[in-house]
């Protein structure tokens, strides 16, 4: 067996999914949210028994490789030693990254060297002696400086780039691409110098970048930098302190949402373990996926400032969107948990207890400094807070916030719900004009249906049968599923009395076929007796055999009315003999 089938033979896809997707047992197989798209009404299905996982919504399918590189933005490679370590399994050939996959890997690994590098540096070296000092007047413990694996980039411009290269034997290419290094006019220079430096890694254990701080403000230069965008380094991606604090984050199922490094680290020694930086600005929808792969609650923790306020505004919407609960803590005494920790611990910690839903937070800020006794200042309210509540999509929630709302202004209830029906009328065009486009045609619909009635049915064998009678003549090969029961119906005569089984099936399946038959393996059908079965997927392919007949019977009818033009008298006949023949089959199924 290669090492491909061995990991999927060794891995429970349900499992690896569930760990993400909150998923329900549905007949055979499961259900849940999908995580690719979003959605209210669970379209995306797991089947234990076949390994395969598709959503019914956005249309994406596959095994446990496909779900991992849809779901981490990687390569098969990746995805493939990702999925190895998971299930225990050494990897025979050693994969080989091509193309992209590959030029990842040598950006990883010259991260992971420059990690070691500077964190050397600052633990052991001389000139990291001020970095050490000044960590420690911060009071940053032993265990913070290696749990984050801090370091410190000396005050020489080529320090790194002259390591790797000529211990490590990079390229000059390389380190540019990994934004370690960086072109002057002068030469090409390593990009951080003079700073104390905190690895960025992503939630795979990656190290993908770096921040950079300066160690006194006399120094030149902006307090903080960051690597550039690379191959693998994306800011609206990354936290900082996950890889340190994911299991945290799952084992709490709550995240402290907190701007700067050192607010992380200072959390961090304080015990507040499930804590991430997002590092100044407001979250982006990637970060908020990731988000909702670990916790089902977001508490944001941001600066008092107009930037950090700005920013909790702007990333409620998106975690509400997701279904993570969202709540807001004002800090106390200080203008960043940093500072608050260090002015009273306690104190920052019974704030973390109280904190505040992120509607009442929304609510509280549009009042805030507007004159509600005059007109002008009750129009500004609504206008800030009104689109906030037609997003809200629990009505009760809603209503809650409306009765608070009409309260605070002295407005009537009746109005403000006509407003907000405006507002939600107007997004609902805008959906359905998109919603319209992709719709598939009522003979898809059977067919699709047809199809999966058969495939999971306990015997597909006896199913195949009962359409044979209705399908094997009337039936078009034009689309997927047309071509799917042709080849069900071939299929069951080459095995005769031999069992049905679905791997020898899809053997005898052309391959661009798999995907559409794995998903109606997973489609979801409904509960039926097995009386009721048969005579659905019965009643199912006379509706498809009526639907061809009858469109047969008009493409005919066309072609008749042409022929009679060019007076070809003989076709004429030929095709309303034809066509007679069709419509006395169609006679015959309505008279049934
Ligand atoms: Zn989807």
């Amino acid at each position: 067996m290669d090492d491909v089938a061995l990991v999927r033979e060794k891995l429970d896809l349900v499992a690896l999914i569930g760990e993400t997707v909150g998923l329900k047992r549905a007949g055979k197989n499961f259900k849940g949210l999908c995580p690719f798209h979003s959605e209210k009404s669970p379209s995306f299905m797991v089947s234990p028994e076949r390994q395969i996982w598709h959503c019914f919504g956005c249309q994406k399918g596959g095994d446990c490789f496909s779900f991992v590189m849809e779901q981490e933005h990687i390569e098969f490679v990746e995805a493939l030693r990702f999925l190895a370590k998971r299930a225990g399994v050494e990897l025979q050939q050693s994969p080989i990254a091509t193309g992209i996959a590959a030029k990842k890997d040598r950006l990883y690994e010259a991260n992971k060297l420059a990690v070691e590098f500077y964190h050397y540096l600052l633990l052991e070296h001389k000139s990291g002696a001020k970095a050490r000092d000044y960590l420690n007047e911060r009071k940053m413990g032993d265990k913070i400086w290696q749990t984050f694996k801090l370091g410190f980039a000396p005050d020489q411009r080529e320090a790194l780039t002259n390591y790797l290269i000529k211990r490590k034997h990079f390229k000059l290419e390389e380190l540019l691409d990994a934004g370690l290094s960086t072109s002057t006019r002068t030469g090409v220079i390593d990009f951080f110098w003079n700073r104390l430096m905190f690895p960025l890694y992503d939630h795979r254990d990656n190290v993908v970048g770096f921040a950079g701080r300066l160690l006194t403000a006399s120094d030149s230069g902006p307090k903080y930098i960051n690597t550039k965008e690379t191959l693998i380094y994306h800011k609206g991606q990354t936290f900082f302190a996950i890889q340190a604090t994911k299991d945290n984050l799952r084992k709490a199922n709550q995240a402290i949402l907190v701007e700067g490094e050192f607010d992380a680290l200072t959390c961090f020694q304080a015990g507040i373990t499930n804590v991430l930086a997002v590092k100044g600005t407001a979250l982006t929808e990637l970060q908020v996926t990731l988000l909702g792969r670990y916790v089902n609650k977001v508490t944001m923790c941001f600066d008092g400032d107009r930037a950090g306020q700005e920013a909790i505004k702007r990333s409620i919407p998106l975690l509400e969107k997701k279904n993570v609960q969202t709540t807001v803590v004002i800090i106390p005494e200080g203008k960043d948990p940093d500072e608050a920790i260090k002015n009273n611990e306690s104190g920052f910690k019974q704030a973390l207890k109280h904190d505040i839903p992120a509607y009442d937070y929304l609510f509280e800020q549009s009042l805030a400094g507007q004159d509600i006794s005059s007109a002008l200042g009750k129009k500004n309210v609504v206008d800030s807070f009104l689109p906030v509540a037609a997003a809200i999509e629990n009505l009760v929630v809603r209503e809650h916030y409306l009765k608070k709302l009409s309260n605070a202004l002295n407005t009537s209830y009746d109005n403000l719900t006509r407003e907000i029906e405006r507002i939600s009328r107007h997004q609902q065009t805008q959906e359905g004009v998109l919603a319209k486009s992709a719709k598939p045609s009522r003979q898809e619909v059977l067919e699709e249906y047809l199809v999966s009635l058969i495939v999971q049915h306990e015997d597909p064998k006896t199913a195949i049968e009962q359409v044979a009678d209705a399908l094997s003549s009337a039936l078009d090969k034009d689309r997927a599923y047309q071509k799917i029961i042709f080849h069900l119906l071939e299929f069951i005569n080459t095995i005769q009395r031999g069992v049905f089984d679905h791997k020898t099936f899809l053997h005898h399946l052309p391959e661009e076929l798999t995907l559409v038959y794995n998903k109606s393996l997973l489609f979801p059908l409904p509960k039926l007796t097995p009386e009721a079965y048969l005579a659905e997927i019965h009643k199912t392919a006379t509706q498809l055999k009526e639907m061809y007949l009858r469109e047969r019977i008009q493409q005919l009818g066309k072609q008749i009315k042409l022929k009679e033009i060019a007076n070809e008298i003989e076709e004429v006949e030929k095709l309303e003999a034809e066509s007679g023949a069709l419509a006395k089959q169609l006679q015959g199924i309505s008279s049934k």
